[in-house]
Order: C-alpha cells, then structure tokens, then sequence
C-alpha cells in the first residue's frame, strides 16, 4: 500500500462555526475519521502545519509547506495538502517551482463547506485528492469536485459551486468515475523523474504589481507610478492587457519600464 501525508493547513474544509461564522479549527485526524474506507486503499499519517482561512496565506506559510515536503519526502509515496479555496491556486501555482525535481504526486485541495456541513463536499473531494495521491504521477496538481488541474493552471471560478475550478489554457489531466481515474488523452500522464536529486526553493519575490488594463484606461494612472519608487518598491510590474493595447500605451509607459530596467 502507498503511504500517503495528508498535511493540513486550514481553510473551509477544517471549520466549524463558532457563533462569529466558519473558523478553521478541526484537527487532520477528525478530518481522515470522515473518510474511513481510504483506509483500504492507502496508508496515510496526518499533520497539521497550520489552522488558517486561507485568505491569510503568506510566503512564510507557502515555505513551511515546502519545508514539510521535504523533511518528510522519502518517508512517503504522495502528499495531499488541504487548504482554502480561496487562495489554493496561487498556493498550487507557487509550489509547482518551489519543489524542483518532484518525482511524486502533490495534490492540494479544499471544500466549499465544512467537512461536518450536511451535503458536504468536502468528503468526496479529500477522497478524490487521495485516490489521486496514489498514482503514478509527478507534480504539484489541484484536485476539486472530480478533476485533477495543473498547479500552475487552476483558477477559482465560483464562489459557492460545488465544481469551483478550471484549468487554464490547458486541459484538465483526469477525472474520476466510479473511483477510477481516467486520464484525458491530451494530456501526458506526467513521467517520474528519477533522474535529479529534489530539492525546494523557497525565496519569493513580493515587489511586484500586477495592473489590468482595460479599454479606455485612464493613463494617468501611470503618473501615480513614480519610477523613484518604483526603483525603490518595485521589482517587476505585470501588465494584463491585449498586445494591442500595450502597444499604443507604450510611450506613456517608458518612463516606469525604464525604472524597473
Ligand atoms: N475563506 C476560505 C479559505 O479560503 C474559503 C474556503 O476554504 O472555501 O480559507
């Protein structure tokens, strides 16, 4: 039998209403006790790291995930990470390159409603995340409702759907029918890389902006992008606009590209 760490972190899945609305606050092994039949299918050890609604997930936090991983690397097969939904994207996307040389399958995932909410979610979705964890991939994957999403594709949707995640710009990996994962054709089931030694980097980078640009932007908001601070702030800035767009923006832009340059 695989040996699979569930590694608990907070979010919806862990809460319980304490009379001022949902606080994480359910521990791992009360979470495992609600899916009792994983048992015939796997070994799993839990480990809370932290009790947190994910809104308040930070670099620190993301590094102690990392940092968990690769303490407890060779003592399992897969890792199953419950979070919150509301940041689990950026958690997923961030570990896809903090854990360099992944030759086992990580799999977040989280639940619209608490693991004790009737009709809960949460039940199938720690299953599914388990079966997943199970297989013989590699990688850092999302796992909600019945889908597997890349770690650096998977994007909240909904707010209260059961079916809260797509994969962006690139197909969903595999579902699960019936307790059986089917892969999708298009998608290469990802090859064990036994090759490198693995390894995590935890530095992040938060000196960033990211600006949407949308038709009929007032520029001067560039104005307010004042390349002293910029220098000072500012490592990068992100630009979320069509080609076009940045293209006739681009003289009012220089002075702030040149400062981040
Ligand atoms: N606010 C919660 C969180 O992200 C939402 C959820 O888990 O669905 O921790």
């Amino acid at each position: 039998m695989k040996r699979i760490l569930l590694i608990a972190t907070g979010g919806t899945i862990a809460s319980k209403d304490n009379g001022n609305g949902l606080t994480p606050s359910i521990d791992v092994n009360i979470l495992l006790d609600y899916i009792p039949v994983i048992r015939q299918m796997c070994h799993v050890t839990g480990i809370s790291i932290m009790n947190i609604d994910s809104s308040n997930m930070n670099t620190a936090y993301i590094a102690a995930i990392s940092e968990c991983i690769m303490k407890n690397y060779n003592d399992y097969d897969g890792f199953v990470i419950t979070h919150g939904t509301d940041t689990c994207a950026y958690t997923a996307a961030a570990l896809s390159y903090q854990l360099v040389n992944l030759s086992k399958p990580v799999i977040l995932t989280g639940s619209q409603l608490p693991i004790d909410a009737e009709g809960t979610d949460a039940v199938i979705n720690l299953t599914h995340a388990l079966i997943y964890s199970c297989e013989d991939i590699s990688g850092v994957f999302l796992a909600f409702s019945d889908k597997l999403i890349k770690g650096t594709c998977a994007k909240k949707i909904k707010t209260k759907s059961f079916d809260a995640f797509e994969s962006i710009n690139y197909p969903v990996i595999a579902t699960i029918q019936n307790s059986t994962v089917i892969y999708n054709n298009y998608t290469s089931k990802a090859i064990r890389n036994t090759g490198k030694k693995f390894h995590i980097e935890t530095d992040m980078c938060t000196d960033i902006a990211v600006i949407s640009l949308f038709p009929a932007i007032d520029l001067r908001i560039f104005d307010y992008i004042n390349p002293s601070c910029v220098v000072l702030l500012l490592k990068a800035m992100v630009l979320a606009a069509c080609l076009i767009t940045l293209q006739n923006i681009y003289t009012d832009l220089r002075p702030a590209i040149y400062a981040l340059s």
